[in-house]
């Protein structure tokens, strides 16, 4: 349920923002003039704003699609994201959305039709070249698909272009909307895992792992491809037979050969948006581990990181092809 619907004058007549509030009959709403009238200010509350969040509806002006930032690791040559929405649903305490941004109320920005042309004008410039999109990066690509449809109206915008490819990143079960479409290669629905034990401790409405391999399931059966990545491994006294049992339940219900790739990385936040968690959750064990600041990343010492990934790595490729696999390694 969200507390509050906030809706920009300039979407107050979009069909998409009639169809959003259609749904949240029961919950106030107030027109406002620039969602970062409520979004922006600092000195909120986030930890109170996270547990009953608002609703904004608003409209993306321009750079609708950017270049990732460097070292993010998957994709090809040409790699951008694109934000259709800002936060999300669930609490994982490792994200880096949590020192984002000022509040923890949801935006959607309700005119995909303007994404769609960027992406579209992206791709006329890279005719010969793929051209890859990654939509989670401000929040999970599938986690409200119910509301936003986001995916019901990507899919076939991704399909009409050739060289465009595109990362649904996601630790939801939102798959039903997907299913309603013919399955394309050039769309990866990419699930992203922690070991039971963190899943348990700082995965905060995040489903079960037993429900998010069944929707990957799902999406295998009907033809879709998928990817694994897991991001972050958190050291705890267990994490390597906690990794390897994972390992083992996924790849005893998906087959490895339908994966289109995984990665896999240790815990680590940017400087400041760890700065942000921390302060928010000052009594969060995760952010009192031996954590070293190293070129503007905080995370595990060297040493330990390379251990990790070492055993994380040994038992991943005992399972999948090693053509699929991308580590992702932060330390210079
Ligand atoms: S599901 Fe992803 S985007 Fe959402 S809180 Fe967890 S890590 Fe962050």
């Amino acid at each position: 349920m969200v507390s509050c619907v906030y809706v920009e004058s300039s979407v107050k007549h979009h069909e998409r923002t009639l169809r959003i509030l259609a749904r949240f009959k029961n919950a106030p709403v107030v027109e406002i003039e620039h969602h970062g009238e409520v979004f922006n200010p600092s000195a909120q509350n986030f930890r109170l704003q996270k547990s009953n969040p608002a609703l904004i509806l608003a409209h993306k002006n321009n750079r609708h699609a950017l270049p990732t930032p460097e070292g993010y690791g998957l994709g090809g040559k040409h790699n951008f994201y694109f934000s259709h929405m800002l936060n999300c649903l669930y609490d994982c305490r490792y994200c880096f959305l949590q020192g984002m941004y000022n509040s923890a109320h949801q935006v959607i920005f309700v005119n995909y039709e303007d994404f769609d042309d960027d992406i579209t004008q992206i791709c006329a410039q890279h005719q010969s070249e793929p051209v890859w999109f990654f939509s989670g990066y401000d929040c999970d690509s599938l986690a409200y698909e119910p509301v936003t449809q986001f995916a019901n109206f990507f899919v076939p915008a991704f399909k009409k272009i050739d060289n465009a490819w595109l990362e649904l990143r996601t630790k939801s079960t939102q798959v039903r909307q997907l299913l309603k479409h013919e399955p394309c290669e050039r769309i990866i629905t990419a699930f992203s895992f922690t070991e039971q034990h963190s899943h348990d401790k700082l995965e905060h409405g995040v489903p079960s792992i037993e429900k998010r391999i069944d929707a990957m399931r799902l999406l295998v059966e009907a033809g879709w491809p998928i990817g694994l990545r897991f991001d972050p491994i958190v050291y705890h006294e267990n994490y390597q037979a906690s990794f390897s049992h994972l390992l083992e339940t996924i790849f005893s219900i998906i087959d490895p050969n339908c994966l289109h790739s995984v990665s896999l990385g240790a815990f680590r936040l940017p400087k400041n948006n760890f700065r942000q968690v921390n302060k928010l959750y000052p009594d969060e064990s995760l952010f009192h581990q031996n954590l070293v600041l190293d070129n503007g990343i905080v995370g595990y010492p060297l040493a330990q990181e390379e251990e990790m990934m070492r055993y994380c790595e040994q038992q991943l490729l005992q399972h999948i092809p090693t053509h699929c696999y991308q580590p992702c390694k932060w330390h210079e």
